[in-house]
């Protein structure tokens, strides 16, 4: 067996995304969706029992692995301080202490610290009214405050407030660019574009692709991809250039006739208690070790 590439075949990345279309490039997208949907099922994210604890989650999950994310908030659940008001009247160190299982912990204390700040200053606490506004101005507001980044910005108008925004992470770059669909511009808005241009603006398949495309980064899109085993090998460039150099791609929509998701047509949805399973895949790290800023 060949030796498998630890980047993608550029070359051949550029040529298939110049030669698609448009219409292609969305076909694409959407047969991707189905797949992964089809060989994983619902991811049931956030991880969050509120739109406040995804928010924290959030900012918390930045170079974390989603366990020690799960130690930090149930530190703060046990010292009863997880509310806004609570965390805001809680002293930094104190804050910074009881997350130190997430890592970076006082770095991430001043963000968590400058985040329900702001939710006093112009909300009064009242988070439902900042997530209440439109996606694009939400996002601004986030991307103003200490700490939080696009990617942040994006889990959260996507995850909390369930307005439909495309994040984009190492794991999608990762697996857009061996897909053979990497954008021109390489740009955290280069990769969100081409999901935002060609699929439809619906919260539910956004929070569902993200979240498919994660379980595939981490469990099979690896570093050292594992194409053998690969639900997506007949419709990817660097698959069918390990598999069978100079092969064609299978046709976009081969499962066509494949249901979206139920969530995928009706819209953004909150995560609640309800949802949780007891066990279930999470988020993966941040992006970048610092966090997105
Ligand atoms: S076939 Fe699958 S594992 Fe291999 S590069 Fe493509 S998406 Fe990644």
């Amino acid at each position: 067996m060949a030796a498998v590439p630890d980047s993608p075949p550029t070359t051949d990345a550029a040529d298939q995304a110049g030669a698609l279309k448009a219409g292609t490039v969305a076909a694409l997208l959407l047969d991707v969706y189905r797949r992964l949907l089809a060989e994983y099922g619902p991811q049931g994210w956030w991880p969050g029992d509120s739109p406040f604890e995804v928010c924290v989650g959030a900012v918390l999950t930045q170079a974390a692995a989603w366990g020690n994310v799960e130690k930090a908030i149930h530190a703060l659940k046990a010292a009863e301080v997880f509310s806004p008001q609570a965390l805001d009247a809680l002293p930094e160190g104190t804050l910074a202490r009881l997350i130190r299982p997430s890592g970076y912990f006082n770095a991430k204390a001043r963000k968590l610290k400058a985040f329900v700040a702001h939710l006093r200053e112009r909300y009064g606490y009242h988070l439902d009214a900042m997530l209440a506004q439109d996606a694009q101005t939400l996002r601004q507001e986030l991307l103003s405050l200490y700490g939080i980044g696009e990617e942040t910005a994006d889990d959260i108008v996507l995850y909390a407030a369930g307005k439909s925004v495309f994040v984009i992470d190492a794991y999608t770059r990762r697996i857009v660019e061996r897909l053979g669909l990497a954008p021109e511009m390489q740009s955290y808005q280069g990769y969100q574009g081409l999901f935002m241009q060609h699929l439809p603006p619906d919260a539910g398949l956004f929070n569902e692709y993200h979240a498919l495309l994660v379980r595939h980064g981490k469990g099979v899109c690896q570093p050292a991809p594992r194409c053998e085993t690969c639900c997506l090998v007949a419709v990817c460039a660097t698959g069918r250039q390990r598999r069978e150099p100079g092969a064609p791609l299978a046709e976009a929509g081969d499962l066509r006739g494949a249901p979206l998701l139920e969530a995928a047509s009706t819209g953004g949805r909150q995560p609640t208690k309800s949802r949780r399973p007891g066990k279930r895949p999470t988020p993966g790290s941040r992006s970048s070790p610092a966090g997105d800023r």
